[in-house]
């Protein structure tokens, strides 16, 4: 009788430990993409907020920090929206991130604009097109329902301004890596229901704040390793997002990147009460500054806290809010043992649906490491079951966190599998 009570005794403390995992990835995501943190950006030092949870959590778990702190202070220039914005069309006040976005990099400006509708074009030259000819745009905004990189980043005719339609059904996603310099017009974009073919003028309030350094912080910790402490296992996520638009939009991103965010925090919890110890010294870096253009990551490459050159391995996670689909692993080509080993394992442990191979790509914060002479790889997971990207409603109640649990274990196996000796029998 008394080997049953033990046998179930270890079955619920068994399943505890997955499922509390899971919890507590689930709690991490709420709080980080809660209202409080508005959206992790430069709005209301949301960042600032987001990062002394993290430092909290790590002190709970009693990480070790390297030179006596967890945050890694740096700063750069950004653009923000921290006032009330107001678009007008025909008397219709619109709704800031779901109806209408503004362009990082616009400046202030009010009043009312005539507009000049430009639907269906691909032919965008001023030189050729004789719709210019004779015709001063410099007060007026141009309507396209094209996205034109170009027009918005120079804006070549010279507008005072330039709106893209948006379909109803395409996601009104916002970015602010263009943030770093305020342009001389303003790029919006707007759903095409909220401004209907036609429309003469639009009316506009918008005021900008530029902040020219802003102050923000890595936070990273360690635990240290039992048999070679000087050699290091690295795990990375960016804790950063778009922040809010206005007053009220704020962009939660539960996927991105609270989502990674709260795996790396979860392992950091796992390796700093494992036993035994891990073999490797274990490094947790959490990264801001990622949606202005990898600032956090490259920062840290250029300042790091231990030497990159003993790193063995080094994983980010950003976006592995989904999983049905599998995950991908960016530089597997570049590393083509290790992503072998790594599909191994997750064949051994029956885990996710596949681990797609992909080459190098500079699109998340592996990338200034890897350019440093890290072996360092990205893994996101894949899965239509959550598109919201960029968007206002990347929200942690509609976030499945489908192969949470799998992508997890499969991590520590495949950090396991770098030890001496280790083979897949
Ligand atoms: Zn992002």
């Amino acid at each position: 009788m008394k080997n049953i009570f033990t046998l179930i005794a270890a079955m619920i403390l068994g399943s505890c430990v997955f499922s509390q995992d899971l919890n507590y990835a689930r709690k991490v995501i709420n709080d980080l993409a809660g209202e409080a943190m508005h959206g992790r950006g430069y709005v209301k030092n949301g960042d600032l907020e987001a990062a002394k949870y993290i430092n909290r959590e790590f002190e709970t778990n009693k990480l070790s920090a390297f030179k006596g702190a967890y945050m890694q202070e740096y700063s750069f220039g950004i653009n923000t929206f921290p006032y009330k914005l107001t678009v007008i069309v025909d008397g219709n006040e619109l709704k800031p991130g779901t109806e209408f976005l503004v362009s990082c990099a616009s400046p202030s400006l009010k009043g009312t604009y005539e507009l000049i509708w430009l639907l269906n074009d691909s032919v965008f030259d001023p030189e050729k097109d004789i719709r210019f000819e004779g015709l001063s745009v410099s007060d007026k905004f141009i309507v396209t329902d094209k996205y034109h990189k170009n027009l918005k980043k120079d804006n070549y005719f010279g507008s005072k301004g330039v709106i893209f339609l948006k379909d109803d059904d395409a996601n009104l996603w916002w970015h602010v890596s263009n943030g770093h310099d305020v342009l001389d017009f303003v790029a919006l974009d707007i759903r095409r229901s909220k401004l209907p073919p036609g429309t003469e003028h639009i009316s506009l309030d918008i005021k900008n704040k530029y902040i020219e350094d802003h102050k923000t912080n890595n936070v990273a910790a360690y635990v240290q390793g039992i048999v070679q402490p000087d050699t290091f296992i690295v795990f990375t996520a960016h804790y950063d997002h778009l922040g809010m638009m206005g007053q009220q939009a704020y962009f939660p991103g539960a996927n991105d990147n609270a989502s990674g965010t709260a795996m790396v925090m979860d392992l950091a919890r796992h390796y700093a009460h494992s036993n035994p110890q891990p073999w490797y010294s274990m490094v947790f870096i959490t990264l801001s500054g990622e949606e202005t253009g990898l600032n956090g990551s490259e920062y840290f490459a250029e300042n790091p806290l231990f030497p990159l050159e003993n790193v063995k391995a080094l994983i980010n996670l950003d976006m592995v809010g989904t999983g049905s689909d599998g995950i991908t692993l960016v530089n597997g080509k570049v590393f083509m043992d290790d992503y072998e080993r790594l599909v191994q394992l997750n064949e051994k442990g029956a885990y996710l649906k596949k681990v797609k191979i992909r080459g190098e790509s500079c699109n998340s914060d592996h990338c200034p490491f890897y350019e440093a002479g890290v072996k360092a790889f990205f893994i996101y997971t894949m899965g239509k079951e959550h598109q919201e990207y960029h968007t206002v409603d990347d929200k942690p109640e509609v976030l499945p966190l489908t192969e949470y649990n799998d992508v997890f274990k499969l991590l520590l196996d495949f950090v396991a599998s770098y030890e001496p000796g280790f083979t897949i029998e």
